[in-house]
């Protein structure tokens, strides 16, 4: 057998059906060895003939050992990745609730309209007057963003909601250099509560990063920002809805206190699903804004493809938004890629941004209407709120009782004791089918445990997960703490060394046999 790793079972086992197989199989829960254990070299899937002259012209570039690819026969490869696409968690299989995420269902027409040949087939160095079409919907959804947004521009190049924080900082420092003022000017105020990537955003661009307390609330601490705030500060970094789940109660009064002190607005709108159509971020003095498309609107995120995030930028900033950006000429659409006489701070990658992702996020946005927009963000909070009010009883939340916008964060102060971690608990959600929430993220609430519904689920579907957590903490409390802490027990692996994969990653594979051996 080429399987080098069985799946581990110990008699400690906590189910009986987590008993070993002969071929590793569980059910339809298929075993799968990596495609070069599997597959030969020396075999390949296609039957071509030889060509008549092999006469090289590579000269000394000829390629003068076997180059290991491992073959397969087009049923051995399609099985190989049907099998381990099942072994992934997906928000088609299952509630997904993984806080910040914002893992929801993409609609099938969205699929299907980015699969058009006029969307699909086209090239990004192809004459512009040949993809017309596709400019126009560019600009349609531009305009979607602005309307749903009250901003004046967007940059629609970034391809994720990191890449889009780079931007719209970029765009602030832009600003700040055109005001001559970049020598000043080199402080970024971040919320302590912030995603990782705010202040890294920051500190790549050369900004000194402060970080901003949380209130006792969950809010960020509107004294302690207003101290911070001098004719040294760039610009604040905050999101709202923040990664508590809670909205800024103060963010406009916030907002006013960096444009007194000269500063810039810079929202993280990773969480915008929770209020498109409720706020528009231009009205609370938002400067500049990402959208995750891949979030809010439904495009495909993760293993399921790339994303995009577009920024929005205030009248104070437009002029220094990227190229590529899309001018109306008379009857057509040209998209204006060299900077010429603008003040644009230039450009953030190649080409023009992900036409897949613009497709179907558009699809999403025209499909629902500004009603079912609205509705979405509605339905998120109410499902939130939901899984809050029916775990309330149960698990500790770090900010009392008060409602969430689209997740729900507990704490493990009510695991305190019980001898299982946050980590185990999400471990064991992994053996009831569920992906985890998000862990320990924020990290202003001790062992924090993030739930991010979405619209997408059914009351059932939350009833179900809700039970399923009711469960396994009153599991928790009864102490039957070997549920948690071998978990998971069900899954294709099991507990990984996740800090030793990520600090030392084995990213090679090397053959048991050398190559040049094998080929002989
Ligand atoms: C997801 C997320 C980001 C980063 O977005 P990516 O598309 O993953 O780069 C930033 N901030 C918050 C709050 C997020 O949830």
């Amino acid at each position: 057998m080429l399987h080098t790793q069985a799946r581990q079972t110990t008699p400690a086992d906590h189910s009986s059906r987590a008993r070993q197989t002969f071929t590793g199989n569980r059910g339809l829960d298929l075993e799968e060895p990596l495609i070069f254990e599997i597959g030969r070299t020396e075999v390949t899937g296609i039957d071509v003939d030889e060509p008549a002259t092999t006469k090289t012209r590579l000269g000394t570039l000829q390629r003068n050992d076997a180059m290991g690819l491992p073959g397969l026969s087009e049923p051995e490869a399609i099985r190989h990745y049907v099998r381990l696409s099942r072994m992934n968690a997906a928000i088609d299989a299952n509630t997904y609730p993984l806080g910040s995420c914002t893992m929801k269902h993409n609609p099938r027409l969205n699929e299907k309209m980015a699969r058009l040949p006029g969307f699909a087939d086209i090239h990004p160095l192809q004459p512009q007057s040949t993809v017309q079409g596709a400019l126009a919907l560019i600009e349609a959804l531009v305009k979607n963003l602005l309307d749903l947004t009250n901003m004046s521009a967007v940059a629609m190049s970034p391809k994720a909601g990191a890449h889009g924080e780079l931007c719209g900082m970029m765009a602030i420092k832009a600003a700040i250099i055109a005001r001559g003022e970049e020598a000043g000017r080199r402080t970024v105020l971040v919320p302590d509560s912030a995603h990782g990537t705010n202040p890294a955003t920051a500190a790549l661009l050369g900004f000194e990063v402060k970080s901003i307390p949380a209130d006792a609330d969950g809010d960020v601490h509107l004294d302690a920002a207003k101290a911070l705030m001098g004719p040294d500060v760039a610009a604040i970094m905050l999101t709202n809805p923040n990664t508590c789940g809670l909205f800024e109660r103060d963010i406009v009064e916030i907002a006013r206190a960096v444009h007194e002190a000269g500063g810039y607005f810079y929202c993280d709108g990773a969480n915008f699903n929770a209020i498109v159509g409720k706020v528009r971020p231009g009205d609370l003095g938002v400067d500049a804004m990402h959208i995750n498309l891949h979030k809010t609107f439904s495009t495909p995120h993760g293993g399921g493809g790339p994303g995009a995030g577009p920024v929005v930028l205030s009248e104070r900033l437009a002029q220094y938004a990227p190229v590529p950006f899309i001018m109306r000429e008379r009857e057509s659409l040209r998209l204006v890629e060299h900077t010429e006489a603008t003040h644009s701070f230039g450009r953030m990658t190649a080409f023009h941004g992900q036409m897949g992702m613009f497709v179907r996020a558009y699809a999403y946005i025209r499909s629902h209407g500004s009603d079912g927009l609205r509705q979405a963000s509605e339905d998120a909070v109410l499902n939130a709120n939901y899984v809050r009010a029916c775990l309330a009883d149960l698990m500790s939340q770090p900010f009392g009782d008060r409602p969430c916008m689209h997740e729900a964060l507990f704490d493990d102060a009510w695991l305190k004791g019980t001898g299982v971690t946050t980590l185990d608990f999400a471990k064991a959600m992994i053996d009831e089918g569920y992906h985890p929430m998000t862990m320990y993220f924020p990290l202003v609430v001790h062992g924090a445990m993030l739930i991010e519904p979405t619209e997408s689920e059914s009351l059932a579907s939350l009833d179900l997960f809700v039970a399923t957590l009711r469960d396994l903490a009153m599991s928790a409390r009864r102490g039957e703490v070997e549920r948690f802490t071998g978990a998971p027990y069900l899954a294709p692996r099991r507990r990984l060394d996740e800090t030793g994969a990520a600090r030392k990653p084995v990213l090679r594979w090397s053959p048991p046999v050398p190559i040049r051996d094998a080929a002989e």
